[in-house]
């Protein structure tokens, strides 16, 4: 049996004042599946990702999580802005790690973790707080949870960042180029926490410019250029036989 559709993006548009950024992009991400999302800079990517995770509206489109469309409802045969609540609500099942880690400067690492479920999940303190030991091991940072951000290399706040992400126990993962800032001695740390974290069957779209990691970890790559996607396959199809001169422009700038 094939696995169901976890996240279903549909003809989605978006502007920019009179920029159309994504000119009607279609993406079906299976349950438990990893989608690489590869393209040259300005071609949409961030800006799809900010969509999905209502960090941005959409203009037109559709968007549905686990069979519920994102941040509207159909009242009447017409679309409608769910309350603000909702999708706060809403919003709280997808996780986003970005390229620049964002911690909380002024928290430790284990009150950074704890912070949004006791807020939002109304979690205990020791419940957050042993969801949050049990990430951080996952994350191989146990030993740090009462070291500040600032004492901390950029490797390993990206670890704690994921960390975060997960302790709200998002249905889906995006990362927006988690190792873009890095420097390169310090990428295969989080490349690591990424790739268990996939094999452990969550379901993540990444935008990086790491191909082996795309080539190792994703069930498909997507290709943006353009606000449109230009072409998709397996890391096989789309890195060894590309079909579009545009892909194969952008690998042999990559790679
Ligand atoms: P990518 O992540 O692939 O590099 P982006 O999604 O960041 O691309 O950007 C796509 C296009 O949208 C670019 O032309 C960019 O300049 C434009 N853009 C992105 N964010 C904004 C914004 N907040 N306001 C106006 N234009 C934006
Ligand atoms: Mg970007």
């Amino acid at each position: 049996m094939a696995p169901t559709t976890l996240l279903d993006i549909s003809e989605v548009h978006k502007f920019y004042a009179n920029h159309h950024v994504l000119q009607g992009v279609s993406l079906q991400v299976p349950e438990g599946t990893v989608a690489c999302l590869l393209g040259p800079s300005g071609s949409g990517k961030s800006t799809l990702l900010r969509c999905i995770n209502h960090l941005e509206s959409i203009d037109a489109g559709r968007i549905t999580m686990d069979g519920t469309t994102l941040a509207y409802e159909e009242r009447n045969g017409q679309m409608h802005q769910r309350p603000r609540a909702k999708v706060d609500k809403q919003r709280q099942d997808i996780g986003m790690v970005f390229q620049h880690f964002n911690l909380f400067p002024h928290y430790t690492v284990l009150q950074n973790i704890t912070l949004a479920p006791s807020l939002l999940k109304k979690a205990s303190k020791a419940k957050a707080t042993a969801r949050a030991l049990e990430l951080l091991e996952k994350v191989g940072l146990a030993d740090k949870r009462n070291a500040y951000p600032s004492s901390l290399s950029g490797g390993q706040q990206q670890r704690v960042a994921i960390a975060r992400a997960l302790a709200m126990e998002p249905k889906v993962m995006l990362f927006d180029e988690p190792t873009s800032a890095l420097d390169p001695e310090l990428v295969g740390e989080v490349l690591k926490v990424m790739k268990d974290l996939a094999a452990g069957g969550m379901t993540m779209i990444v935008v990086t410019h790491e191909m082996s990691f795309a080539r190792e970890v994703a069930d498909s790559v997507v290709v943006m250029d353009g606000g449109v996607i230009i072409e998709s396959g397996t890391p096989a199809a789309i890195f060894d036989n590309p079909q579009q001169e545009r892909t194969r422009d952008f690998l042999r700038h990559v790679r």
